[in-house]
């Protein structure tokens, strides 16, 4: 028996990364899986692998999510659940982000996540979930990110709303906060094909073993772990709340 037998579960930015180990945790515990995302090859190879179905889905763009929910239901009937897992980065001071660049990260991490809820919600069956990646720097600052925080912050806005607006058909909606998590996102060495990827994920363990307290960066199966709990029914009397999961980096100040 699988924790997700029977479900039919869509994951946003799932051709790598945390989505990538979501789809396959999610795989793994039974549920049929939509692999979402603009890496039409790479998402693809990964459906294909998984027996996962692949949907083109740009989250920033409503009609590309209307068009992927009808070929959701259409392919499988129903969907019980959406991580929303898409997001991307940006590094700069406030003062030096332009304009565009704020609303490029708007777009794909704010907006991504209102839209998924917006699109998804109505053709969820009662008593699924929708799990929306923020991220620590939803919970606190943190200089030279400050769109992306911004955007993180807004997601658990969004979260608790979506919470109190879907309970009463036991649609339970949480969000994952992740600290610094072994992807592409903090180590780029992993989209170059010419980088010594084991010597970056080294090069980070040994900053985040002075920065956080466990003593090593995040893994995405880590992650993956957290948002499988909030997809099955384990966390059946959880809704609206945000789940830091960081090696204990926000539990305090050490000075010794
Ligand atoms: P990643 O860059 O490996 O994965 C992001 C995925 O999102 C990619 O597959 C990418 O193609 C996809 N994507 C980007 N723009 C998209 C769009 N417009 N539409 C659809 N898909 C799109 O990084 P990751 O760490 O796996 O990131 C997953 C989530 O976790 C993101 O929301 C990120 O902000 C969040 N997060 C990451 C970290 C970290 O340290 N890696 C920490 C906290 C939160």
């Amino acid at each position: 028996m699988g924790k997700l037998d029977g479900r039919v579960v869509v994951v946003t930015g799932a051709a790598r990364g945390q989505g990538e180990q979501e789809a396959r945790l999610f795989r793994a515990e039974g549920a049929e899986v939509v692999v979402a995302d603009v890496l039409d090859e790479q998402g693809a190879a990964l459906a294909k692998e998984l027996g996962a179905r692949y949907v083109h889905l740009d989250v920033g763009e409503e009609d590309q999510w209307r068009s992927a929910v009808s070929t959701v239901k259409d392919a499988f009937g129903r969907i019980d659940g959406l991580v929303n897992n898409a997001g991307i980065l940006r590094f700069n001071s406030l003062v030096d982000t332009p304009l565009d660049e704020f609303m490029q990260v708007v777009r794909v991490n704010q907006v991504g996540c209102f839209l998924g809820i917006k699109t998804v919600a109505p053709v969820l069956e009662d008593g699924g979930t929708i799990v929306n990646t923020a991220s620590y720097t939803a919970v606190t600052g943190m200089a030279a990110v400050g769109t992306y925080a911004a955007t993180k912050h807004a997601i658990l806005g969004l979260t608790r709303v979506a919470a109190l607006e879907l309970a009463h058909r036991g649609i339970r909606v949480n969000a994952m906060c992740p600290g610094a998590v072994d992807t592409a996102m903090s180590n780029p060495a992993q989209l170059d094909p010419t980088a010594d990827v084991e010597e970056t994920s080294r090069a980070l363990d040994e900053l985040y073993r002075k920065l956080v307290p466990l003593g090593r960066i995040g893994k995405p199966e880590e992650v993956a772990r957290l948002a499988l709990f909030l997809t099955s029914d384990d966390s059946s009397y959880i809704t609206g709340q945000p789940f830091v999961i960081d090696g204990g980096w926000l539990a305090g100040v050490s000075v010794i």
